[in-house]
């Protein structure tokens, strides 16, 4: 019953640390281009937010903090988090989410009503 116990916290204190992989300066970085950047960069969605990182953190460790490479897209709704920024599934990334953005901000902008009065 102790293994198990102390195995457990190994486990649970192994976790912490593999996610503390990310900077400590990655909630600040984040926070403040939240802040700034505050819709869906392709629905222009203000809430359910998250940062993309535009080239993938776990490929590009040196791009985390950068934030040239950073996206914010929402994560409900349309969810271009996942369609838009990782092409509906998240093992995957979309090297050009960037220019996808402005595509799906464009037919967003540009849609028209097909209820009611016209
Ligand atoms: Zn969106
Ligand atoms: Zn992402």
């Amino acid at each position: 019953m102790i293994k198990r116990l102390s195995l457990l916290l190994i486990a649970v204190l192994l976790i912490a640390v593999i996610a503390d992989a990310r900077s400590s300066q990655w909630s600040r970085v984040r926070n403040a281009y939240i802040a700034e950047h505050n819709e869906c960069a392709a629905c222009g969605r203000t809430s359910d937010l998250q940062i993309h990182h535009i080239r993938p953190f776990n490929k590009f460790p040196e791009l985390e903090l950068d934030t040239g490479n950073l996206i914010t897209l929402c994560v409900s709704g349309c969810n271009c988090h996942l369609s838009i920024g990782h092409g509906g599934n998240f093992k995957y990334y979309n090297e050009n989410v960037v220019e996808d953005c402005k595509y799906f901000r464009r037919l967003v902008e540009n849609r028209l009503p097909n209820r009611g009065e016209q």
